[in-house]
């Protein structure tokens, strides 16, 4: 009998607010433990929580993105537990109430778009941070209290690359929105996974078990390959899975056991009795909505449609939002605008890397991975005008420059800024179209290379190649070759 698994994602990802979600502590990674805290955020007695305005727009916000209805009564609950990374003996959350709710993820997985339903995108709160020691522990607060949206997915991802590419989609949805800088590396993106297997093409769900707290896309990705198949044989060997909870080690490259459902928390959630209910205005909505901006795939698809673009190009441009701006600024006003992005993808971004490592600091890897920061820092330092590009794009269609010319061109206005047209003029770099000029020079090399002209006669049109060669030699490699090709061929026969 075949087996599939059916997996379901719960994302959580920290908010880019300045302050936490309830304090004006700041909302900053790095400082030294225990530094930004307050009475609110270390759970003492006492202490009223205010709701960061902007951590609740975000979420709604969120909502939108993700094609999220969003419901005009929200409330928060405490979940009740005691553990020593959480100084109120209970995290404040989004229960059956959520700020946003069904909503879809489109993405591209194995050459379609693919679709992942939305359960619910709703707020809460991070935990403090514990550090094992050899003989102790220790916990830093800076991070409880620091606003955490919770992305819950319906089951419809159906194995470990699927899932690897929504959570790559997800991602730069949020970054793209403002909602987040998703560095992983800082632990703004953690994952559980839920998971479970059972016969091919029936409906009834198996045990669900959960993988907790993965803090990597790749991580997910192999736990999941991992998994699959350890469920799958142990169903063949006719072992009855229970719902349970593991662990990855990604080290060993196994999942191994934490707890079964008999020892599941019982959180006791109840409406916080210090924080009124959520109850949008149109006003608050529409300023929310105000900020929704273009999807990665919708601006892919549009970048193909609009500027015929090949989907390697497009891609390009939605990584690197600040470029693709750049062109897109461009491209409109563009006959062809393949040719601007073939000089922004592979001349300019060439120069700009050059410049780059020269001029400045290498780019950290966190940068790096923000490819959209990328171009930045450097199109800032640009030295002409984005109408140069242009124009140097308009004197190669209309043959005023060849492509050769063209790169010199581009090397000249990038390191002094001058206009194409004038570096055109004092470099002499414009091309022949002069027909009497190109003539001489064709009947020149016709006079000095007997031989090939015998071969071209015999068959030999390798010969005619040479032939315009010598031209283009004798005009400094400045005539139009198009026109050196017709005349040349006119006079040889
Ligand atoms: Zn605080």
């Amino acid at each position: 009998m075949e087996y599939e698994a059916v997996i379901g994602l719960e994302t959580h990802v920290q908010l880019k607010t300045k302050s936490k979600m309830w304090c004006g502590c700041a909302n900053r990674y790095g400082d030294e433990p225990n530094t930004n805290v307050c009475p609110v955020c270390l759970g003492l007695p006492g202490v009223l929580p205010v709701p960061n305005n902007e951590a609740l727009r975000l979420t709604v916000l969120t909502g939108c993105l993700l094609n999220c209805e969003i419901p005009r009564f929200a409330k928060f609950d405490r979940k009740s537990y005691f553990y020593p990374d959480a100084p109120k003996n209970y995290q404040l959350t989004q229960y059956d109430k959520p700020s946003t709710a069904n909503g879809f993820v489109d993405f591209e997985f194995n050459g379609a778009i693919s679709r992942v339903r939305i359960t619910r995108a709703h707020l809460e709160e991070d935990v403090g941070k514990l550090t094992h020691f050899d003989r102790n522990s220790g916990v830093d607060f800076n991070r409880a209290g620091v606003p955490l949206m919770e992305i819950v997915s319906e089951p419809d991802i159906t194995g470990a690359d699927m899932a690897y590419e929504y959570l790559n989609a997800l991602k730069d949805i949020l970054i793209y929105g403002g909602v987040s800088d998703c560095d992983m590396e800082k632990g703004m993106v953690r994952c559980d996974v839920n998971i479970s297997v059972r016969p091919a093409g029936t409906k009834e769900l198996g045990a669900k078990i959960e993988i907790k707290n993965m803090n990597s896309f790749s991580g997910v990705r192999r736990a999941l390959e991992y998994e699959i198949p350890r469920q799958i044989a142990a169903v063949k060997r006719g072992e009855k899975l229970i719902q349970s909870t593991r662990r990855w080690d990604d080290d060993a490259g196994i999942t191994d056991e934490m707890r079964t459902k008999e020892h599941a928390h019982d959180y006791r959630y109840f409406p916080d009795p210090d924080l009124m209910p959520l109850a949008p205005t149109d006003e608050w909505l529409a300023e929310v909505r105000s900020r929704v901006v273009e999807l990665p795939l919708a601006r892919k698809q549009r970048f193909m449609r609009e500027y015929q673009l090949p989907a390697s190009d497009a891609e390009t441009f939605v990584n690197d939002v600040i470029l693709g701006s750049y062109f897109e600024d461009i491209a409109k006003r563009a006959k062809n605008p393949k040719a601007v992005a073939n000089w922004i993808i592979n001349d300019l971004r060439a120069k700009l890397a050059e410049h780059s490592s020269r001029d400045s600091s290498p780019l950290t890897e966190s940068q790096m991975d923000q490819g959209h920061l990328l171009a930045g820092f450097t199109l800032a330092f640009l030295r002409f005008e984005p109408e140069a590009i242009l124009e140097l794009v308009n004197m190669v269609e209309s043959k005023i420059i060849s492509s050769a010319a063209a790169k010199q061109v581009f090397a000249e206005m990038f390191e002094t800024g001058k206009l194409p047209a004038t570096i055109v003029q004092e470099k002499g770099l414009a091309q022949v179209s002069d027909t009497g000029a190109i003539e001489k020079f064709c009947e020149d090399a016709i006079a000095t290379n007997p031989n090939s002209v015998a071969d071209y006669k015999n068959g030999k049109i390798a010969a005619l190649n040479f032939l315009k060669g010598q031209v283009m030699k004798l005009s400094k490699g400045n005539a139009n070759p198009a026109l050196v090709g017709e005349i040349l061929e006119k006079k040889l026969n």
